[in-house]
């Protein structure tokens, strides 16, 4: 009997992901409103776009497997050593790897209920365990329950989201410090900052590799990359050092190095998309006051609008994706009463906001 082996089949079949792709497939459309994977609107900038189509010619070639020149550039601006940089094929692998290395199997891992999935899909892959702690009532994660977690079971990796995914919470650089301060010595905090360009940069923890704390962050959100699949890794070089020994040596596309190196260089494109979130943001705001579903505060580039029940937010997600926009929701309580939207350009936020008043005006009457 051919079979897999026993904690690959102890693994229900769910799947973290449904894309977009097939809900189209599925509900016969040939477009949608994409505003449910935190996708930028804005694209990936020009010069990245350029500097990619240029070097198609050489796809042939393997990436640099140092991603030398990218982690240069890193380096530079995070005024860290080139070896305390790692490259990934987004953050999403960086997680994988992270597990892979400093969990035994049938060890526990701790993390929020319902935060970003592929942490605790990975722990699962590797035969760990997770331990999660629910969010407070207001959205926010519940650091003091997350710590005390950890040291309850000892736990090989804490996964914290900051700013977190699906809340849009954040917490500051001082928050952090203490919350890592707060885990057992053992326990290595995996930080996930995917989204940490769009919070208040005198509040994010500054740019530098911190002790026990492997930060992730990507070109898929702020560099709107996702299909680019490129990110990367902070921290100091003896903790990314076991990732090295199994990481694949090709496993960052050759296209994404170049595109990330040319983003990194187009600060003005970037500064664009962080002002233009940020109204965008402060207008999901507006609206969600004016039909009486109050937005969570968010430092993303999602927002979410708090349905009150989940049963409301449910009809509203179907009834928005049944007029053609595509948006997520929250799987656990309590934020399972809300509905996350991502902030689209000026177009796509006007399209929404006509599709969720239309919604609203049937949901009350
Ligand atoms: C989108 C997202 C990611 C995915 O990052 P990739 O670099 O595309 O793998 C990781 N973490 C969080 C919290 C996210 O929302």
């Amino acid at each position: 009997m051919i079979r897999p082996n026993s904690t690959i089949k102890a693994i229900s079949a769910g799947e973290p992901f449904i894309g977009p792709e097939r809900i189209m497939r599925e509900r016969g459309l040939d477009s949608m409103l994409r505003l449910g994977a935190n996708e930028s609107a804005f694209g990936p900038s020009p010069r990245a776009i350029a500097a990619m189509s240029a070097e198609l010619p050489h796809l042939a070639w393997y990436g640099d497997p140092d991603s030398h020149a990218l982690r240069g550039a890193l380096a530079e601006r995070w005024a860290t050593l080139l070896d305390d940089i790692l490259i990934t094929s987004g953050i999403d692998e960086l997680l994988g790897l992270v597990v892979r290395c400093y969990l035994e199997p049938g060890e526990t891992a701790v993390t929020a209920a319902g935060t970003y999935p592929t942490f605790a899909y990975h722990v699962l892959g590797y035969g760990g365990r997770v331990e999660s702690v629910a969010y407070c009532e207001d959205g926010t994660i519940d650091l003091d329950a997350l710590a005390s977690a950890a040291q309850r079971c000892n736990a090989a990796i804490c996964y914290l989201a900051n700013p977190d995914n699906p809340s849009g919470s954040f917490v500051d650089a001082e928050a952090i410090a203490r919350f890592r301060a707060a885990l057992p010595a053992r326990t290595l905090l995996l930080l996930d900052e995917a989204y940490a360009e769009f919070a208040d940069p005198a509040s994010v923890p500054e740019r530098r590799a911190m002790l026990g704390i492997v930060r992730a962050r990507t070109f898929s959100k702020l560099y709107g990359m996702a299909g680019a699949r490129i990110g990367y890794a902070v921290a100091p070089q003896a903790l990314l050092a076991p990732l090295l020994k199994v990481r694949l040596q090709y496993g960052v596309n050759r296209n994404a190095q170049i595109g990330a190196l040319a983003a990194l260089g187009d600060e003005p494109f970037a500064s664009d998309v962080l002002e233009r979130t940020a109204r965008g943001r402060a207008a999901y705001g507006a609206l969600g006051q004016e039909l009486g579903l109050p937005t969570l505060p968010s430092a993303t580039n999602f927002v979410c609008f708090d349905c009150s029940s989940r049963e409301r937010a449910d009809v509203v997600l179907e009834a928005l994706l049944r007029r053609g926009v595509w948006t997520r929701k929250p799987g656990r309580a309590p934020l399972d009463r809300c509905v996350r939207v991502t902030v689209g350009d000026e177009a796509a936020q006007a399209h929404f906001a006509a599709e969720l008043r239309a919604v609203c005006s049937r949901v009350t009457a």
